[in-house]
């Protein structure tokens, strides 16, 4: 038989704030507070808590008395503790299901169950409905309202939200918990972390020397609307923009298996655990474990632990289990393009059209940013468009860019447009003033309904035209609301690379078009890309980094790009 595995420090803190809880709920007074002192020295211990009950030296933890010594003795002999058991017993089902609910206590929480039977969410529900609830005592009609709110944001967490909507304010957040005293690494995690394009929720991990001012200073956060669970190394909370975020505090020795864990993805996560299962390993949240004789294998960073099992790193943005393992143990894996490898946008609208800022604004804040260049495309004059721009209007707007160009330094604005796509294929500005242009974007902004082979063939035409530089935004579709233009794909892609229009990957947060998938696609038919923000204002260029994520996403190198390189060679790449 396998010798009982030892108990950790942290599983004994557990069971004792899991008495602390249901003592709570018996309204028990004082005790909580005992076990829950104790729960955070035991957490806190330097010592493995086995050897200092074999030197009899439990006492001698601040909080712990003759009687907690006792119960930790009990844990480590027998794993359990009975007190714990019995109150589990004592406590109706469902009390701490409901206890979790914002705005119900323990105590409150126990009242529902007593008086209505009420045992989980969707019968809580019901009765606040019912108007059941109010004449419980403790209640009124204000506390049924705020419990049906509560009720309604823990449905409401099955939404998705975009992900430049989000990552701006998670990333702040993370930030903000960054600088308190005792934290020694903090990352966000999950989706949001492989920058998937739609978001659940924020996850985000840390480890920390003080783990209770970390999750204190959490819960305080402005932001918050409501908190939906608090414990001693994890809360939940709502944030005023509906998201829910999730902070979890692991040890130090912890952290970067955790960080893989909760990284994801799921199917990544479970192609990782195989691979450590076929080297006799237990690869889990808390780290690398021999399952010969039960060593604990440690990472120092989540490199070492790919590199463990014999793999490249897999940055998070691969890690959906889309063949990045395989390439891994093949070592051919892409060196997908840096965050910082784009040197200038080549999607932007000043106010000439239907931006906010002036191409000068727009050029001061793209050096800011330390780029070369951008490529200043305002939508031409159509009569769908409003603030078109029409042929003497692109004259004149070019002027306007020359004289910028001669002022500022080091850096330079490129006269673009954005020409629209007609029916036919056709664009609505004439090929001898696209011809004096630096850029040319030709998108579909109407008609995305049209059949199959007619859209095909709208596209072709307009990548057959000698003056189109960049598709914008392929595919036309807006997430969650308009699905992609029918289009038969391969043939686009092939065209485009024949005539050496480059695939915009259109940065805004509702496009993201092409898709990481999309991406990956006609990659592999020899495409090249251009990321532009599509930005309709200053603060708008930082749509760019969306772009760069989606990229990665679809395995793209910064030498798919064109406007990674410097600005002479993009030029040279536009001529041709
Ligand atoms: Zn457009």
């Amino acid at each position: 038989m396998d010798p009982p595995s030892p108990i950790s420090n942290k599983q004994i803190a557990a069971i004792f704030y899991d008495v602390a809880d249901l003592l709570d709920i018996k309204s028990v007074k004082f005790k909580p507070a005992a076990y829950r002192r104790a729960a955070h020295e035991i957490e806190t211990l330097a010592e493995d808590i086995a050897l200092t009950s074999e030197r009899g030296k439990l006492e001698e933890i601040p909080g712990v008395g003759s009687n907690l010594a006792g119960k930790i003795r009990e844990i480590l002999e027998t794993g359990r503790l009975a007190h714990l058991e019995k109150l589990k017993q004592e406590i109706p089902r469902g009390v701490l299901e409901l206890s979790e609910i914002g705005g119900i206590g323990p105590k409150k929480a126990l009242i529902l169950t007593r008086e209505l039977g009420i045992t989980d969410r969707e019968e809580l529900d019901k009765a606040a409905r019912a108007g059941k609830v109010r004449g419980l005592p403790g209640f009124g009609e204000k506390s049924e309202k705020n419990i049906l709110q509560s009720i309604r944001a823990l449905k409401s967490t099955g939404r998705r939200f975009l992900l430049g909507d989000i990552l701006p304010a998670a990333e702040a957040i993370r930030k903000r918990l960054e600088m308190l005293p005792g934290i020694q690494v903090i990352s966000l995690a999950g989706s949001i972390r492989r920058r998937k394009e739609t978001i659940g929720d924020v996850d985000i991990l840390a480890a920390s020397k003080d783990p209770e001012k970390l999750i204190t200073e959490f819960c305080l956060l402005p932001e918050i609307d409501r908190i939906l669970g608090r414990g001693p190394t994890k809360s939940s909370i709502i944030l005023t923009s509906g998201v829910q975020v999730d902070l979890r505090v692991v040890d130090k020795d912890q952290y970067w298996a955790a960080l893989v864990y909760f990284t994801g993805s799921k199917d990544h996560n479970i192609a990782l655990r195989r691979r450590a299962l076929d080297r006799n390993w237990k690869l889990n949240e808390y780290g690398i474990t021999s399952l010969s004789d039960g060593t604990m294998l440690k990472a120092q960073t989540e490199q070492d632990l790919y590199h463990m099992l014999d793999l490249q790193y897999i940055e998070p943005e691969l890690r959906e289990d889309r063949g990045e393992i395989e390439a891994a143990i093949k070592g051919t894996l892409p060196s997908i393009v840096p965050y910082g490898a784009v040197k200038g946008d080549l999607h932007v609208h000043s106010a000439w059209s239907d931006g906010k800022h002036s191409i000068r604004e727009l050029a001061e804040g793209a050096k800011v940013l330390g780029y070369e260049y951008i490529a200043v495309c305002d939508h031409a004059w159509n009569p769908r468009i409003a603030r078109g721009l029409d042929e003497t209007a692109i004259v004149k707007q070019q002027k306007e860019i020359e004289q910028i160009n001669r002022e500022l330094e080091g850096f330079m604005v490129l006269a673009g447009i954005e020409c629209n796509i007609d029916p036919d294929g056709n664009l609505d500005i004439g090929n001898k003033i696209l011809g004096d242009l630096d850029v040319v974007v030709a998108s579909v902004h109407s008609g995305l309904d049209m059949p199959k082979a007619a859209m095909t063939a709208r596209v072709l035409t307009a990548l057959h035209n000698e003056q189109v530089n960049i598709l914008g935004h392929p595919t036309g579709r807006i997430i969650q609301q308009g699905e992609p233009a029918q289009m038969d794909f391969p043939v686009i892609w092939d065209a485009a690379v024949a005539q050496a229009v480059a695939l915009e990957i259109n940065a805004a947060p509702s496009r993201l078009d092409l898709s990481d998938t999309n991406c990956r696609i006609a990659r592999g038919h020899g495409t090249r890309f251009s990321i532009g923000s599509d930005a309709k204002s200053v603060e708008n260029l930082m749509f760019m980094e969306l772009g760069v994520a989606t990229a990665r996403r679809g395995w793209l190198e910064a030498g798919d790009i064109i406007n990674t390189v410097p600005l002479r060679d993009l030029l040279r790449l536009l001529e041709s």
